[in-house]
């Protein structure tokens, strides 16, 4: 058995994704498998979810290709969670066309006794009492990142903030930081959020990359600027996998680290989107990181 240095729980999906110019249907998705491949290029990353018996082979093969370990991952008699979407024009906004919970309606994370021991945990997005249940399994993690998501914020606010008050940073995006604060400006935002209880905020701004604020600072990241998209689903997942993969791998946690790491999700992200699914994900290697990194930094400055 694998020492799993991260542990992360999310969902798997089936997607069917339209975009102004293509549609793919039935492709593999999900904020745990987005997340756990952004993370993996990093450390040893073990994923909590849970699949149904209609769950394709070769799907689960790309995560054993991608060095994911699947000791928390069941399978229940069933159909796998699905979920289709659609974007408009400009790729920023995009519309659920369905959901369809299946076998996560019954499904009870089981944490092998290695998981239960990671120091480092994300809670990818997911219903929140699934989160805070993961979370009350692992024994003194050192840093905790959640994720989420419009639906659980409209629906089950106070179980949500019963398990952001438990984490040491919160990630979410613009529209999302809007919704859960009510409040329009993005630091406004940031500022409310910090009161629930984690010591830093990341929110998502898409292409316009990143704002982290902690201990009545900010400061902004921008994204690595790309002249294709083919598919923005799951840059957010991919993103924060990145991110805490390399904080797991650093093993050290400051303003600087985690500015380090934020770079390492963005450069990730951004691979993520050049193709649909894992498709470019898959083939992604740790030079092509490496070197868009520095790529990176020179046009930053940083
Ligand atoms: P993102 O683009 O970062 O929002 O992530 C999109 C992925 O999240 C898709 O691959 C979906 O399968 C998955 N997803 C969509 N809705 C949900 C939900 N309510 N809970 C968990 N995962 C979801």
């Amino acid at each position: 058995m694998n020492n799993i240095n991260l542990s992360i729980v999310g969902s798997i999906g089936i997607d069917t994704i339209e975009t102004p110019t293509q549609k793919r249907e039935a492709i593999l998705g999900g904020s745990a498998s987005y997340a756990c491949a952004g993370a993996a290029f990093f450390t040893t990353t073990g994923m909590l979810s849970v699949v149904g018996n209609d769950f394709p082979e070769s799907y689960r093969n790309i995560f054993i290709h991608m060095n994911i370990d699947l000791d928390g991952l069941q399978t229940l008699e069933g159909k796998t969670f699905r979920w289709s979407g659609i974007y408009e024009e400009n790729m920023d906004i995009r519309k659920t066309l369905s959901t369809e919970l299946n076998v996560f309606e019954r499904f009870s994370p089981l944490l092998p006794e290695n998981y239960q021991y990671s120091p480092y945990v994300f809670l990818a997005n997911i219903h929140p009492k699934l989160q805070l249940e993961v979370l009350n399994k692992v024994k003194n993690p050192k840093f905790v990142l959640i994720d989420t998501m419009d639906i659980w914020i409209n629906s089950y606010k106070s179980d949500l903030e019963k398990v952001i008050k438990k984490c040491d940073m919160l990630t979410l995006n613009e529209s999302e930081a809007k919704l859960l604060t009510k409040k329009e400006n993005l630091l406004e935002a940031a500022k409310y959020l910090i009161k629930l209880g984690p010591k830093y905020i990341l929110i998502k701004k898409g292409a316009q990359g990143s704002l982290l604020y902690s201990k009545n600072k900010y400061q902004t990241l921008n994204a690595f600027p790309l002249d294709r998209c083919s598919d923005p689903t799951g840059a957010g997942d991919s993103f924060a996998g990145g991110l805490i993969g390399k904080l797991a791998a650093i093993n050290k946690i400051n303003i600087n680290t985690i500015t380090e790491a934020i770079i390492y999700g963005t450069v990730v992200a951004s691979f993520g989107i050049e193709d649909f699914s894992l498709n470019r994900l898959k083939k992604l290697t740790l030079n092509e990181i490496e070197l868009r990194v520095n790529e990176f930094r020179q046009i930053n400055q940083i």
